[in-house]
């Protein structure tokens, strides 16, 4: 069997763990079949995307061993792998949709669609779009569109009937017809929707079978009449079951690290996040529970795959990692230390930082020690002292958590920068405010200079370290109620996103 699969990530944000798992399951299979696995990076979301997360996506997937055999950095024959580079073929697709009648452009401004969607609401109907231009004469809107009319096009769906699903790990889903939208193929700005670049790129990179999380299967009507309108052979559609959190909700950062370079940073070894991966929905032959790629790749299968809510648990983990830690030869272990964070490059900016503040080389430990560390030992009655008035310590870690997620390039003067406006909008001193941050990172008053201490940490463990405090403050009873958090939440929206937006 010619097998070609691929995972498709959006560029968007930190590397994704639920991303590493769908390349496993794609790179496992494809190999199993002697096929190729291909890396597509899906940009179509101009606003969302840059060119720091494509990268760290390369990086991620790399680290972890699932290395592609097409892809944007790397080329083959069915490029480019980059979504951005391929308007001009959604266009000519999408043209020809309309030309058949498949799709149709619609004209409904923004305010009319708005409307609807009150009415809607307001009588309990469903909410979606109303076919309102569906019925358009084809040559009035040829016109209109000369003319420069905004416009989007429409895939035309059916009303009535259902939709049949063929899912290879689920059997036949059936989807009313009349719960799917009218699809917008193309935005009012040309740039294809997800769906419309997602199925011409399975095709024309001749992928057999997508496998991919189960939050696509509402989108899968969408492509299979693409696929029909098209006249194209849908590949095969697998979706595996998401990833949870320990208390069974989707696995979110709120509650579980899901960049795939905190993972890194924080010491686990790829062969252990690969099996344990792997296990959320696999088991090889003898249902054994320690396995590696290749032992997945020789025994896999898609009947083995099992659909059971996998729970992404930190502690099963972190045992599995210490397994695999304590199968290392010893020197192997000091090598993949040294390849850590105690490379020359890495331990160089640490004696940088220290240098000016060293009276012994004995202090050189002790002094950088906590930047080692994953989580560090917090006094919450501390970090909370520090910002003088009780519970306002909770409310700036969150302020400084979003400007940290937002923040563009992750450097000295743009982490001041975050630290500066909290100040400024919360109208607290620099000084008192940066107390509070020496604590929650380092868990003490003082510590090496705050700002380049964060850069060496890097955006996740420092994100994590701000998600530590705060359960620590938590569990405490120091800590954000939910109602205080939707507060902030609103205060964050109007103070630093709305007003000052611009600023930083
Ligand atoms: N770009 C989508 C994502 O971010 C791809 C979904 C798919 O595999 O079709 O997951």
């Amino acid at each position: 069997m010619r097998v070609r699969t691929r995972v498709a990530p959006s560029p968007t944000g930190a590397p994704h763990i639920g991303t590493a798992y769908i390349a496993l399951f794609n790179r496992a299979f494809a190999k199993h079949h002697g096929g190729q696995f291909i890396l597509r990076i899906e940009d179509t979301d101009q606003v969302r995307s840059t060119p720091e997360s494509e990268t760290a996506i390369f990086e991620a997937l790399r680290w972890l061993g699932l290395d592609w055999d097409e892809g944007p950095d790397i080329g083959g024959s069915c490029g480019p792998y980059r979504q951005s580079e391929r308007t001009a073929l959604y266009r000519e697709h999408v043209d020809r949709l309309v030309t058949s009648g498949h799709a149709y452009r619609c004209f409904c401004t923004s305010e009319r669609l708005a409307a609807l969607r009150l009415t809607q609401e307001a009588n309990q109907e469903r909410i979606g779009y109303d076919g309102h231009c569906a019925g358009l004469d084809a040559g009035d809107a040829a016109q209109r569109v000369a003319a420069g009319e905004a416009h989007v096009i429409r895939l035309r769906t059916p009303q009535e009937g259902v939709c049949q699903i063929a899912d290879r790990f689920r059997g036949t889903i059936e989807i009313a017809w009349e719960t799917v939208d009218d699809q917008i193929l193309v935005k009012a700005d040309g740039f294809p929707t997800y769906h419309l670049a997602n199925v011409v790129d399975d095709h024309l990179m001749e992928i057999t079978h997508v496998i991919r999380g189960e939050e696509w299967i509402s989108s899968a009507p969408k492509h299979l009449l693409l696929y029909e309108a098209f006249g194209w052979e849908p590949p095969v559609l697998a979706h595996l079951p998401l990833l949870r959190n320990p208390d069974k909700s989707k696995l979110s950062k709120r509650k579980n690290p899901t960049s795939i370079l905190y993972y890194r940073q924080a010491g686990f070894l790829p062969k252990a996040l690969i099996n344990y991966l792997g296990l959320m929905a696999y088991r090889p032959e003898g249902d054994l529970e320690m396995f590696d790629f290749d032992t997945m790749v020789a025994s896999f299968d898609l009947d083995r795959v099992h659909l059971g809510g996998p729970i992404f648990d930190i502690q099963k983990l972190r045992a599995f990692n210490g397994h695999y830690i304590r199968e290392l030869e010893d020197v192997d272990l000091l090598a993949t230390l040294k390849g850590w964070l105690l490379q020359d490059a890495s331990l160089l900016e640490l004696v940088r930082m220290a240098q000016p503040r060293l009276e012994q080389l004995a202090d050189f430990v002790p002094m950088t020690a906590y930047l080692f560390a994953d989580q560090i030992p917090l006094d919450p009655a501390d970090i909370d002292q520090a910002g003088k008035d009780s519970g306002k310590a909770a409310a700036w870690i969150q302020f400084v958590q979003w400007e940290f997620a937002r923040l563009g390039d992750w450097d000295a003067d743009g982490v001041r920068d975050c630290f500066n406006r909290v100040a400024e909008r919360e109208g607290v001193k620099f000084k008192l405010l940066l107390g509070v941050f020496f604590r929650v990172f380092s868990g003490r008053a003082v510590a090496l200079p705050l700002f380049e201490a964060l850069v060496w940490l890097g955006r996740d463990m420092t994100l994590r370290r701000l998600h530590y405090a705060q359960e620590a403050l938590r569990e405490a009873g120091l800590g954000l109620s939910g109602k205080a958090l939707k507060r902030l939440e609103k205060w964050y929206q109007e103070r630093y996103l709305r007003e000052g937006g611009e600023d930083g």
